[in-house]
């Protein structure tokens, strides 16, 4: 059995960001994880997003580790039959963002693009003190930020008067962004994701060595299979190589589904969403043969994606319907997000449920940005009770 003062589990950004952290305090820790990037999952050739696809540029905190690739953009999407959308000539193949039949939005767009900016505003403003304080307390804290939390996006859908642009345009869009229906997720969530209609964003690479380099001698490759409590209030860790490791600090820095698992009293948490996906090569349909993103309406749970080096990324639901988008195709990579987000609900985790035990995820704050400045801030926490303890 080895012994460490501080373990942390999980090598995603939360993870990460709070490996950093410690690192520039001078402080030592262990690092267990399966991957280094978790649902940043990135192809063998280095091209192709598998998780996060996206960063927008209010992503301070992780951009010196970014390269931006493309600019992802609604006008770069092809919209496949809305609800409202009668069988015509216009539209028997697809339609584009900005056709003729976006002018009966504007109003509705003009709404929703006040909205946009008010909402940036404020999550700006929360991100810059998050560091420090938990995202629960900021949003709490912020009547705005916190209606938006609690209320469902279908009300606010309902409020604003854009059901009309969500039936043709937004819940294609959003499908695609977190595959579901947009009406279910809360308001914050629906507002976080259409940032990108306000603010530029990159497909992007992410240079985890960069990142890693510090402390990189402290990171275990290794899937923890068990936590207990020892009797002197440490933990024990037991991992699939079939290690023993103590430590008097833990950090789980796993989905939430998995840290409930180890939880004493596991925590009443949103509901996830599955994915499934093909990475492919092949000859798509005429129909769908178009230079960027293929949306459809939510009840097809597809959204496909053509790369710029010509693969395809088809993302859907429950059912795998490959041959009706494509001719031919031959599969380089498929497999599965379970879950790929928590966005059903709006309840809060605790991060610190015990003293010596601290939970860093994304689940209530998800993006790539938040968990990467959450896990800094779990770092945060974990000084404080250091120097408290040493004082
Ligand atoms: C399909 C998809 C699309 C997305 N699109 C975007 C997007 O466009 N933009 C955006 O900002 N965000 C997006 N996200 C969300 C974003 O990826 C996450 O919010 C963020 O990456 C979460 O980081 P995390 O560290 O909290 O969790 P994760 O990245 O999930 O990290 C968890 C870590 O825990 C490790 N782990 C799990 N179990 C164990 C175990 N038993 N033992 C050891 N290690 C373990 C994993 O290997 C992983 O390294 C997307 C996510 C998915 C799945």
């Amino acid at each position: 059995m080895e012994y460490f003062k501080i373990i942390i589990v999980g090598g995603g950004l939360n993870g990460l960001g709070c490996a950093k952290r410690l690192k520039e305090n001078g402080v030592e820790f262990k690092l267990i994880t399966e991957d280094i990037g978790g649902r940043i999952k990135i192809s063998s050739d280095g091209e192709t997003n598998y998780g996060a696809y996206y960063i927008t540029a209010d992503c301070h905190n992780i951009m010196p580790y970014v390269e931006k690739v493309n600019i992802v953009h609604f006008a770069k999407a092809h919209f496949h039959k809305g609800k409202e959308c009668k069988k015509c000539e216009e539209c028997k193949e697809h339609y584009h963002a900005y056709s003729l039949r976006m002018l009966k939005h504007i109003p509705a767009g003009i709404r929703l693009l006040i909205e946009l900016f008010k909402f940036r505003r404020h999550h700006q403003k929360v991100r810059k003190q998050a560091l420090n304080v938990s995202y629960q307390e900021l949003i709490e804290a912020d009547p705005y930020l916190r209606n938006y939390y609690h209320q469902k996006a279908g009300d606010f859908i309902k409020e604003l008067g854009l059901e009309s642009l969500t039936n043709e345009y937004l819940e294609q869009f959003l499908w695609a962004a977190y595959f579901t229906d947009p009406r279910d997720v809360s308001t914050a969530i629906f507002l976080g994701v259409l940032m990108t209609l306000i603010v530029p964003s990159y497909s992007f690479k992410f240079y985890f060595e960069k990142l890693v380099a510090p402390f990189k001698d402290w990171i275990i490759l290794d899937s923890v299979i068990k936590v207990m409590r020892s009797g002197d209030w440490k933990f024990r860790l037991e991992t699939k190589s079939g290690k023993i490791y103590e430590c008097d600090i833990l950090v789980l820095a796993t989905p939430m589904d998995i840290a409930n698992r180890w939880l004493a009293k596991p925590q009443k948490i949103k509901g996830g969403i599955n994915v499934n996906y093909y990475h492919l090569r092949g000859k798509i349909k005429k129909e769908y043969d178009v230079a960027w993103y293929n949306f459809f309406p939510i009840e097809e749970e597809t959204v496909i994606s053509r790369e710029s080096n010509g693969t395809y990324l088809y993302f859907y639901g429950q059912k795998d319907n490959i041959a009706k988008y494509f001719e031919s195709w031959e599969i380089i990579y498929k497999d599965e997000w379970r879950p790929a987000l928590f966005f059903l609900g709006d309840e809060y985790v605790n991060e610190n449920p015990e003293s010596n035990l601290f939970l860093a995820n994304d689940h209530n704050v998800p993006s790539t940005e938040d968990a990467f400045i959450n896990g800094q801030y779990i770092a945060n926490l974990i000084l404080k009770s250091i120097t408290k303890v040493g004082s």
